[in-house]
């Protein structure tokens, strides 16, 4: 049987393999292990064999799980992954340490007047919708520079970098495509602003491509976790 530690060792094996082959240094590309819908046995599992970040997706499970560990495992960094409604901004304020998912105006100035006061500023990365279906959520790469502008006026935020869920292909060329543009798009920000430091793309299925177009967040669920079930 193949445990969660040994998954996690082979994704990092995977991420070291990926930055060889693009000469990239390893160190520049952080794991993200995406445990939504996982119990909190796993999140220590994976703890104890050293790992750190974690993504959730839910609003409730993520604030429940980050309380239930607070104490256990103090220096978990919290990400959050998912869609977020406004009126939600204030858990997320309040118990995460990133927030990936930041698309408009709205969600960015209530999450800075609700981030509490003794916490540093929660990092933010703007999601951009790549393929520009309607359906997709994120911002376009035209409404971009716009939004960055007021998020790095925001005192509890940090702009940390880009997001993006691309189209879910088999086809190499579009994905290639999508991961290039949104490098383009994140270097454009990083002249900007230099505290951009995150181009966060790359899930357990095309973490290599990503890795080879520049990423420097690769998100992984199911090739740590194993299969989710369907809700
Ligand atoms: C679920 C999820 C992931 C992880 O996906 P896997 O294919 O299981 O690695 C990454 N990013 C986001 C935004 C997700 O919702």
């Amino acid at each position: 049987m193949t445990t969660i530690a040994d998954r996690l060792a082979n994704a990092q094996l995977r991420i070291a393999q990926a930055a060889q082959i693009s000469s990239r240094n390893a160190d520049e590309i952080q794991l993200l292990a995406v445990s939504k819908t996982k119990p909190n046995t796993d999140i220590l599992a994976a703890y104890a064999a050293g790992q750190r970040r974690f993504g959730e997706n839910y609003v409730q499970e993520g604030e429940s799980k980050a309380k239930a560990l607070q104490d256990s495992c103090p220096d978990i960094e919290w990400h959050f992954i998912g869609p977020l409604q406004s009126n939600k901004t204030k858990v997320i304020a309040a118990h995460f340490d990133w927030m990936h998912t930041v698309s408009r105006e709205k969600i960015a100035s209530r999450l800075n007047e609700q981030r509490p006061p003794e916490l540093p500023a929660l990092n933010i990365c703007i999601q951009i919708n790549i393929s520009g279906e309607q359906s997709k959520s994120g911002t376009t790469p035209d409404e971009l520079l716009s939004l960055a502008e007021k998020i790095a006026l925001m005192p509890k935020l940090t702009l940390r970098g880009l997001m993006a869920i691309p189209t879910a292909t088999s086809d190499k060329q579009l994905q290639r495509d999508e991961f290039q543009q949104l490098h383009h798009l994140y270097q454009e920000l990083k002249r900007l602003y230099p505290q951009v430091d995150t181009l966060s793309m790359g899930m357990s299925n095309d973490l290599e491509q990503a890795i080879e177009q520049g990423s420097t967040m690769v998100r992984i669920g199911s090739a740590i976790f194993g299969e989710r079930e369907k809700r």
